[in-house]
């Protein structure tokens, strides 16, 4: 059977790359290496990569700032796809930002503060990218990515591009398909004085670092929140902070948060993992599912 990879040289304007460690491209910074990565920076190179994993059945995985991710240790047997150029760049036009799937959410919210654009601070201090943020419905401060999206682009498996205009944002639930890979999206946003964006950047940051451990590696919370109920609050309860298995520790700050001590494995986070949704099931008879992406476990 040929190389796949020579598959791969030559798609458009896209970069290919072998047997790339994982573990720098996640907040966590853990995870084995990916066969094969591939940067993109044009719709065009997405469809046509789309075209081709499908042609060769290799598997593939659109990692943006790897913030909500846990890559096992044995990595990902396939084709790791990174968006970048113009597809992680924003700009205003009138009171619509249109932003790559690639964009940092924070360098957006930036755009939108130059731009005297509103709504969107909320999300300042999420160390995610846009697509992240529209698979996760991302939110804080009881607004969601729903909330202000009016316009996603994407490419599904096979190459089709697909353009959606309504959303049904629920809570940590994707806003497009799944399997289709967000390339450009356009956010409806108001009017708003520079001094009263800066405020709420701000106060967004601030209440983050109050309450989430800060500067260190983990990847936000761990578990989504049941109904009625806050997952840091029950594995609070059941005297979980700071219990640690290997190089992985419940946050005491966040109980929510797994923290990469350093020196962790995605083994030990997800043994640290299983453990608190067995403690949480036990004690309260609820259980929790992770809100974290788990990509590599399904042998284990
Ligand atoms: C310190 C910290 C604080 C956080 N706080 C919050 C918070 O307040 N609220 C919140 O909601 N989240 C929070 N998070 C979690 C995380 O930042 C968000 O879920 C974010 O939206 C994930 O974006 P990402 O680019 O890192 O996605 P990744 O982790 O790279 O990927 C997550 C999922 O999205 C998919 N994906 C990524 N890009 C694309 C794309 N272009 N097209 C299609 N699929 C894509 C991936 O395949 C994967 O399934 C926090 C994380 C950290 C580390």
């Amino acid at each position: 059977m040929p190389d796949p990879f020579q598959s791969l040289l030559g798609i458009g304007d896209a970069t290919a790359q072998r047997d790339v460690p994982l573990a720098n491209c996640t907040t966590w910074k853990v995870g084995g290496p990916a066969m094969f990565m591939m940067r993109a920076g044009s719709r065009r190179a997405v469809s046509e990569l789309l075209q081709v994993t499908g042609d060769l059945g290799l598997p593939l995985l659109v990692l943006g700032r790897g913030s909500n991710i846990l890559v096992s240790d044995r990595g990902f047997a396939g084709v790791v796809l990174r968006l970048e150029g113009g597809l992680a760049t924003a700009g205003a036009d009138g009171d619509v930002l249109k932003a790559g799937g690639g964009a940092l959410l924070d360098s957006v919210v930036v755009e939108a503060y130059r731009s005297l654009l509103c709504g969107l601070e909320f999300v300042f201090g999420i160390p995610g990218t846009v697509g992240g943020a529209v698979m996760m419905n991302a939110g804080a401060f009881s607004r969601s990515t729903s909330d202000v999206l009016a316009e996603a682009r994407t490419v599904a498996p096979g190459g089709d591009e697909r353009h959606y205009e309504a959303f049904d944002g629920k809570y940590r639930q994707p806003l497009v398909p799944e399997g289709e890979i967000v390339t450009e999206v356009a956010f409806r946003l108001s009017a708003g004085s520079a001094k009263s964006i800066r405020e709420r950047m701000d106060e967004s940051r601030d209440r983050r670092k109050a309450t989430q451990p800060w500067g260190v590696s983990t990847a936000g919370s761990v578990f989504k929140n049941p109904p009625g109920a806050h997952a840091g609050k029950l594995i609070d309860e059941c005297g979980l902070k700071g219990r640690s298995v290997g190089g992985a520790m419940v946050s005491k700050k966040h109980a929510n948060f797994i923290i990469n001590q350093g020196g962790a494995s995605a083994r030990d986070i997800k043994e640290l993992m299983d453990l608190v949704a067995g403690e949480v099931r036990s004690r309260f008879d609820v259980q929790l599912e992770p809100e974290v992406q788990l990509v590599g476990f399904e042998e284990e």
